[in-house]
């Protein structure tokens, strides 16, 4: 297969990339413009294979985009291109409604237009895949209820908001053009690779500075957790042998409110860098004010992708974290310049994932 990846520098999208570029019989470009969230330097292990290819431009450019699908014979456009995070879209929403809302549009008239100078097999193999995410059903009530794919639109922040009306552009190209879509909504990720403002690396790096770590109001919202590498799988599986039009929410049934999470990192850290005098990690746990709108609970039922597609989660929370955690004690020289950058900003403003 010839992948054209979107957002392939960010975290999700680099696990992606290297999960494709591993295998030699697929090609794989990386279309990323190289936000504060793309780095470069998760995609060194790829970086010198020749089936893999880094770009750096906007999704927003048509020509650029039409050029390369051209050029590279892409049979799949894997779009994860986005602003993602929920709090830097509280405090200026525009460059979501931009790159979210218009570089999908605008990705969608790039793909048609070369779908549509597509013959014979190359025309059924093309497909666009949209990857989106759970926060576009907005929240559940803590004791009861589930995401499923029919679950109504309802997001809250302007960054679930903006997915939500890239999510429906998606699906009017499909129905009003043809253009071979599936989509997927993913709850949150957690591994390797993840930039530092996001809830996970956040509360690790900043434990072992031994500052305080920030958890918003009570701390019991909850999130389904998944990590990294099985979303790439799943995206893989999906891109593969998703049906045509249809949508799979991906998740691996691991809720936890926000403060287990964060005190489960805690006891982790206790054991591998233990603090001095039996001081624990979860000393250093700091409530501050809730953020606004935030939504009480996502959980996710997979059963359409498990059932139609055969995909299961390689990692249970509990591995994965703890492998997460091994894996940004022995990775300073990827985190350490985000964090250094990080650490600037102020206790508080930038604190639980989305
Ligand atoms: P990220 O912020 O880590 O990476 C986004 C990437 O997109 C960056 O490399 C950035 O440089 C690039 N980008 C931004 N604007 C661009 C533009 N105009 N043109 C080209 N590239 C651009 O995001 P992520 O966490 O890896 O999320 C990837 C996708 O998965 C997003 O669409 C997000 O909505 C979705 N998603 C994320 C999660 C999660 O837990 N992180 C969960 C579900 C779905």
């Amino acid at each position: 297969m010839n992948y054209l990846v979107t957002g392939g520098a960010g975290f999700i999208g680099s696990a992606v990339c290297r999960r494709l570029a591993a295998d030699p019989a697929n090609r794989v470009v990386n279309l990323d413009l190289l936000t504060y969230a793309g780095n470069l330097a998760s995609l060194k292990s790829i970086e010198a294979q020749p089936n893999y290819r880094f770009v750096q431009g906007d999704i927003g450019d048509e020509a650029l985009v039409l050029r390369l699908l051209r050029e590279e014979k892409i049979t799949v456009l894997m779009h994860l291109a986005a602003e993602s995070h929920v709090d830097r879209s509280i405090d200026g929403p525009d460059a979501f409604v931009e790159t979210n809302i218009v570089g999908t549009f605008r990705l969608l008239k790039a793909a048609r237009a070369y779908w549509q100078e597509l013959k014979g097999d190359a025309r059924q193999r093309f497909r666009f895949h949209h990857v989106s995410t759970d926060e576009v059903f907005g929240d559940l009530p803590f004791d009861s209820g589930i995401f499923t794919e029919d679950t109504p639109y309802d997001p809250s922040s302007p960054y679930s908001a903006s997915k939500a009306a890239a999510d429906h552009l998606v699906r009017a190209w499909n129905r009003t053009y043809g253009l071979p879509v599936v989509m997927t909504n993913c709850s949150n990720n957690y591994g390797p690779f993840h930039y530092p403002e996001k809830l996970v690396p956040l509360i690790i790096l900043t434990a072992l500075d031994q500052r305080p770590l920030p958890v918003y109001g009570a701390g019991d919202n909850v999130r389904d957790w998944l990590h990294v590498d099985d979303h790439a799988a799943a995206l893989e599986c999906v891109a593969a042998r998703g049906r045509l039009g249809a949508s799979y929410n991906i998740g691996a049934r691991a809720e936890r409110r926000n403060i287990d999470v964060v005190r489960t990192i805690c006891t982790l850290l206790d054991q591998r860098r233990p603090r001095p005098c039996g001081a624990s990690h979860a000393d250093l746990i700091t409530m501050v004010p809730d953020r606004p709108g935030h939504d009480r609970r996502y959980a996710i039922d997979p059963a359409r992708i498990e059932d139609e597609l055969g995909w299961r989660p390689a990692h249970s929370f509990e591995t994965g974290i703890a492998a997460t955690i091994e894996w940004y004690l022995e990775n300073e020289w990827w985190w350490r310049p985000l964090h250094d950058r990080q650490a600037g900003r102020r206790l508080g403003a930038g604190t639980p994932r989305e």
